[in-house]
């Protein structure tokens, strides 16, 4: 008998249908508090030895199947997994009486110290004999293998939620969809499906219960995730997005209001693999481009030349086009081993930001040094702006430096309600700005950005939050600046013509995001914008807003 179809829900954050069976990424595996020996070492000793084994050859099978650095990478682990003198010291360690998972989380975690201790390269490794432990003990306890599984074929992602270091190695020809557990529309799960162009929803609690092979079908724009969905749903799903897609490439190129006023569309761009994704989509160039992609998951800062390389080859591929690169935006969801302080109390309100330069002034300098190498000689336009600008000084001290380092354009993000209560100084310090609505709204309405319960408060329709939007475009548009927004707001077509309204002369948004946003711009004039913005700042809240702009507006 077929079982019923269930629809579960969840916040829908990237449009989108995709359909297929699950595959979970399980958090590392902890061994149980106190665990006490089998009193039977040989057998311990034998079932380490095993699960060292197993790890080995799963990894040289991986690494067959492989490519490029990722095949040296998973080469170099089985070789570790191998390594006789770890393999001996865990077998001591058992006959001193400990449970053979304690023996393997000991002896990786004194050989991970020594490594850590050679010194830079060595310490990158240490983050790879972290998963191989991983791996053992995941063995060891009968647990399911941590990390991104690799199931060898397509499957919908779920997980609790994902942090930006998850999502670096996606494979965007195995991922169909990613549902999240927890996890708000601003969070980086969010962020990263968009940018991938993969359907999501997050904050779907529902998907808890649900287990590896499950078949789903995940819509991104409706925020469900159906469970043994019929197929004949799926068909027609499928092939409603496919007849909204073609309708939408009919109108191309620069965006414009229907009287012809320019606003600039542009795109985020996050991880460098999705360079070809993003550099292909019909954009005016970048609009925010998050850099830290760049130093997560490393053990130290790369060298210039490093990132001058890696800033080079997004300049040439928007030969012609502007590029904002947005300097190092590390702490709180985006913690950096080398920068952000474990123990800090508060990491939303803490170093983060433009204010790790305080603590680390030569991150920042060697950034801008790089930054205006790879612009020189590049042909793109080359701008950039600072993340977490809270004063008119920090924007002056950001801009000054920028410009002696020969980047002529150097602007301050506006995502600390202080810098949008104080725009008109924050403006004349700077030569644009851009305004970070993910964080702005966190930081208006106390609420983390990463917290789903919350999102009716994370709402960017809240007429607080355009209320501060409001003050930063009208204080922009008085001292001459451009001011953009590149947070995710930009890319909901009805929020995009509130935001014009209201004197937005840009927005930058995934790739995805485009089309729909270009064609509202192209039904709407300047004027009917201001109204719809009129009419969502008097609403009481963000819901009652969005309603009655969609009722006054002409989207459908
Ligand atoms: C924002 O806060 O809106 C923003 C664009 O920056 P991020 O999401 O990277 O913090
Ligand atoms: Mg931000």
């Amino acid at each position: 008998m077929r079982t019923l179809s269930s629809h579960l829900t969840g916040i829908g954050v990237s449009p989108g249908i995709a359909s297929g069976p699950i595959e979970r990424l399980a958090p590392p595996p902890t061994v149980p508090e106190g665990l006490r020996p089998s009193g039977e070492p040989d057998a311990e000793l034998r079932s380490a030895a095993d699960a060292l084994a197993a790890t080995a050859a799963d990894l040289e099978g991986r690494s067959r199947t492989a490519t490029g650095a990722a095949a040296d990478v998973l080469a170099a682990q089985a070789m570790m997994a191998r390594d006789p003198v770890l393999v001996d010291r865990i077998g001591e360690l058992i006959r001193e009486g400990r449970a053979a998972p304690v023996a393997v989380v000991t002896a990786f975690d004194e050989f991970r110290a020594q490594l850590s201790a050679a010194g830079a390269y060595m310490a990158e490794r240490a983050a790879d004999l972290d998963d191989i432990r991983n791996r053992v003990v995941a063995r060891l306890l009968g647990l399911p293998m941590p990390g991104v599984p690799d199931p060898g074929h397509p499957f919908v992602l779920v997980a609790r939620d994902l942090a930006p270091a998850d999502t670096v190695n996606l494979d965007p020809t195995q991922v169909l969809a990613i549902v999240t557990e927890q996890g708000g529309p601003t969070s980086h799960t969010a962020i990263i499906s968009k940018s991938m162009g993969l359907p999501a929803v997050v904050g779907c609690g529902g998907v808890a219960g649900l287990v590896a092979g499950q078949v789903v079908m995940v819509d991104g724009a409706e925020g469900v995730v159906v469970v043994d969905p019929d197929e004949a749903l799926v068909a027609q799903r499928l092939g409603r997005l496919a007849a909204r897609r073609s309708a939408l490439t009919g109108v191309s190129g620069p965006g414009r209001t229907s009287d012809g006023a320019a606003v600039q569309l542009l795109i985020n761009l996050g991880r460098e693999r999705d360079l070809g994704v993003v550099a292909a989509a019909d954009s005016e160039g970048v609009g925010l481009y998050r850099t830290e992609f760049l130093f997560l998951e490393r053990p130290d800062a790369p060298s210039v030349e490093e990132q001058r390389g890696a800033y080079a080859r997004v300049f040439q591929a928007f030969t012609g086009r502007k590029v904002v690169v947005r300097t190092l935006d590390a702490g709180a969801d985006k913690p950096l081993r080398f920068v952000t302080q474990p123990d800090e109390p508060n990491p939303a309100l803490g170093i983060r930001g433009l204010r790790t330069s305080r603590r680390f002034p030569e991150l920042l300098d060697g950034q801008l040094r790089a930054i205006a190498r790879a612009a020189a000689g590049s042909g793109a336009d080359v701008w950039v702006m600072a993340p977490m600008v809270s004063t008119a000084a920090e924007a002056a001290g950001f801009a000054a430096a920028a410009h002696g380092h020969g980047l002529p354009v150097a602007g301050a993000m506006v995502e600390v309600p202080s810098a949008a209560l104080q725009a008109t100084a924050v403006a004349a310090a700077c030569d644009f700005l851009s305004l970070g609505t993910n964080d702005l709204a966190q930081y208006a309405f106390a609420a983390d950005r990463m917290a789903g319960e919350l999102a009716d408060l994370l709402d960017p329709w809240q007429p607080a939050l355009l209320e501060l939007i409001r003050m930063t475009a009208e204080a922009g548009r008085a001292a001459g600046r451009p001011v953009g927004v590149c947070g995710e707001a930009a890319g909901d077509p009805l929020l995009a013509l509130v935001l014009v309204g209201l004197g937005v002369t840009s927005l930058s948004m995934a790739p995805t995001g485009l089309p729909e946003v270009r064609l509202a711009l192209s039904r709407h004039s300047l004027a009917e914008c201001r109204a719809l913005a009129a009419i969502a700042l008097r609403s009481p809240d963000g819901r009652a807003g969005r309603r009655a702009v969609r009722e006054a507006g002409r989207l459908e």
